[in-house]
């Protein structure tokens, strides 16, 4: 007898809540960017993950969360800010990695209580 376990497939979750949630608890404008790709020349990382952090930008701004979710990039940025230092559009790359990396983890936490954290802090903050 064989036994089946389903898994869930969570780069097929999307939660709109959590993404306008998201988006406003961090204040970004993803207008600002020009994809001129100088975070990517100075961002070390670039090398292990191609288009790091210029390709995040476009993805997010665009809505597309499956295919953010799919990158290692959220998971590999160390905040070490040299793509904000040299942003010429002062965007804040840096920013929206932190950003991201804050809104998967709320989205793999099966429990949920970090998906309730995340949008009742956003509300508070845009009730400010
Ligand atoms: S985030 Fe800044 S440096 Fe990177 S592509 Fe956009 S405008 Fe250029
Ligand atoms: S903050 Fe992250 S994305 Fe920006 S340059 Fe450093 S490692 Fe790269």
């Amino acid at each position: 007898m064989t036994t089946e376990v389903e898994y869930l497939d969570i780069t097929r979750l999307h939660d709109e809540e959590l993404y306008k949630a998201f988006l406003s608890r961090y204040g970004v404008d993803f207008k600002a960017c020009m994809q001129c790709a100088t975070c990517v020349s100075v961002c070390p990382l670039s090398d292990v993950c191609p288009g790091m952090p210029r390709l995040d930008m476009l993805l997010v701004g665009l809505g597309l969360f499956e295919e953010v979710a799919r990158r290692l990039s959220p998971w590999i940025c160390d905040q070490c800010m040299e793509c904000s230092r040299h942003c010429p559009r002062k965007a804040n790359p840096a920013k929206v990695m932190a950003a991201l990396r804050e809104y998967l983890t709320a989205r793999y936490d099966v429990t949920g209580i970090l998906m309730r954290v995340l949008k009742s802090k956003a509300r508070k903050e845009t009730r400010r």
